[in-house]
């Protein structure tokens, strides 16, 4: 691997001449493994322009050719998995399996995609006037932008791009800078499936890269995935200019867990989707919402599960790895610091921890904090990291009020054995994705993934039919074939009989 990431542009790496680039880290060692560039006007100019230029070809190549080039790209990212989590271990830090299981959720939007044609037809009404057939078509947007974060450097990425292609359009990725080398290992494999060069770019960059693409006018369509104060802003900069936008943000996301509920299978649920990617998943579980007289053995039963847990480098076997970058180390250290100020007990500080690593790595260890309430930041903010708060309600009523009053609306999950009770949930919950009994209900890919509230700005969610439809635009036709059939000016607003 080079030195320096760079662009890929019409088929080739390239650097570009920007003179700017960013570090990128190996999160389990802290040292500096290379740097990526950054894009400046120039490069976000030769990448539209390629994506434009491919644009019209793609458009209209057969869609049985461009399935059977997702079909191609399916086989290659399946034999390529082990080397591709390794990448995303390397710049990431997630452990390895983790990084398979995202390639795995990620390799499932592009099987969907495989089958896109069947949500690519259009509906057909014969004589629907006297002599007057209409019928309906779905076509590509044209260039479109997909802006991702670092938590999940392939499957993201994978929720559109597989979907955006198959639909005809051509994409430019601009993936995070913290990890952005799998995503030119992507644009290897697209090539080696038969993608014609410029119907998928990367652009490496920051904010310039980002507000770039947003502002350009050959860009038609922006997916953005990231944190919430970011998501607002490219939602409304890109709507500004007449783009058509899905922008995802960030979470806070509460399991209710009830007095009947299986407490082995809350707190084994509890620890994987708490601590799961040291908590750096959108979809983390990190409020833990304790119901009733179950809150002290749950929080034992958590606590000694959470300590058990291994945390060090991804490539040795442990359960959890760093976090990203030391600035987010320090960021979740200073939550854990005021969440122990503000009067939260700290049953464990993943502070303390030593972790299974060489040099010195960007970890915080598994965290439980009890007796936290809503005004808390603990509470209130995303912390993006290892570390689970317990707030103690006393009714189901009162851990619905505190879900439906939160900002957030990503993900949430109930525990219990009580059907009724979780039927009730499920019509009350004010959250885009409900588990019922599962810690992190992300839908399959032919279903759509999205939140509400602030965890998303737009309407429209990823991949299933909602992101075919994001992809395209509807026209409809409507046509008459003379026979012989009535003719002459008529001035009259076309009538229906
Ligand atoms: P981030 O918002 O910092 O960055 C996301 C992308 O935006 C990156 O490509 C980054 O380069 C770019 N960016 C950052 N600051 C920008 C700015 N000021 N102007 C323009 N572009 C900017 O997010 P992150 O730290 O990479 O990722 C973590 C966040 O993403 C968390 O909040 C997490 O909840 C969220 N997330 C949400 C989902 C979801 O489905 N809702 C999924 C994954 C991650």
């Amino acid at each position: 691997m080079s030195s320096i990431v760079g662009h890929w542009i019409d088929g080739t790496e390239v650097t570009g001449d920007s003179g700017r680039t960013s570090d990128v880290f190996d999160p389990a060692t802290g040292k500096l493994a290379r740097r990526v560039a950054l894009a400046g006007p120039d490069e976000v100019e030769r990448a539209v322009a390629a994506a434009s230029a491919a644009f019209p070809g793609w458009r209209d190549t057969a869609l049985a050719r461009r399935t059977r080039v997702l079909f191609a790209f399916r086989q290659l990212l399946d034999e390529s998995a082990d080397a591709l989590a390794e990448i995303i271990t390397a710049e990431h830090g997630k452990v390895l399996s983790d990084a398979r299981g995202e390639i795995a959720r990620g390799l499932e939007v592009v099987e969907f995609a495989c089958g896109i044609g069947h949500l690519l037809k259009g509906g057909h009404t014969e004589n629907a006037s006297t002599g007057v057939d209409v019928h309906s078509l779905r076509q590509p947007l044209g260039p479109v932008a997909v802006i991702s974060p670092f938590n999940f450097p392939v499957m993201v990425p994978l929720w559109f791009v597989p979907v955006a292609i198959a639909a005809g359009d051509t994409v430019v990725l601009k993936p995070s800078e913290k990890d952005p080398s799998a995503a030119l290992f992507l644009a290897e494999l697209w090539r080696k499936a038969g993608l014609p060069d410029g119907v998928f770019t990367v652009l490496q960059g920051d904010k310039v890269a980002v507000d770039g693409l947003l502002d350009h006018p050959a860009i038609k369509a922006v997916s953005f995935v990231g944190s919430t104060p970011v998501a607002k802003y490219v939602h409304q900069r890109a709507s500004a200019a007449g783009k058509r936008v899905q922008a995802l943000g960030g979470a806070k996301n509460h399991m209710v867990v009830l007095p009947d509920a299986d407490l082995d299978l809350a707190a084994d649920a509890a620890i994987n989707a708490g601590f799961g990617s040291a908590g750096e998943r959108c979809m983390a579980i990190s409020a833990l919402v304790a119901v009733g007289p179950i809150a002290d053995p749950l929080v034992a039963a958590i606590a000694d599960r959470a300590r058990a847990l291994r945390t060090g480098d991804g490539r040795r076997g442990c359960d959890m790895g760093p976090l990203v970058t030391a600035e987010h180390r320090d960021k979740v250290a200073g939550y854990i610091a005021a969440g122990a100020d503000a009067g939260a007990t700290v049953v464990l500080d993943g502070r303390d921890v030593v972790p299974d690593a060489d040099g010195s790595g960007f970890f915080v260890g598994p965290t439980v904090l009890d007796h936290v309430t809503p005004d808390m930041s603990v509470y209130t903010d995303e912390i993006f990291g290892p570390v689970l708060s317990v707030v103690r309600v006393d009714t189901y009523a009162d851990a619905v009020a505190l879900v439906n009053a939160n900002r957030y609306g990503n993900g949430t999950a109930i525990f219990t054995r009580d059907g009724g009770a979780a039927r009730r949930f499920e019509n009350e919950i004010e959250v885009g994705m409900v588990g019922i009994n599962v810690p992190i209900p992300v839908p399959v890919s032919y279903y759509s993934f999205g939140g509400w509230k602030d965890s998303l700005f737009g309407d429209t969610h990823a991949h299933g039919a909602e992101g075919v439809h994001f992809f395209t635009r509807g026209k409809v036709v409507t046509s008459r074939w003379h026979d012989g059939g009535p003719r002459g000016v008529d001035l009259g607003f076309p009538r229906n009989d």
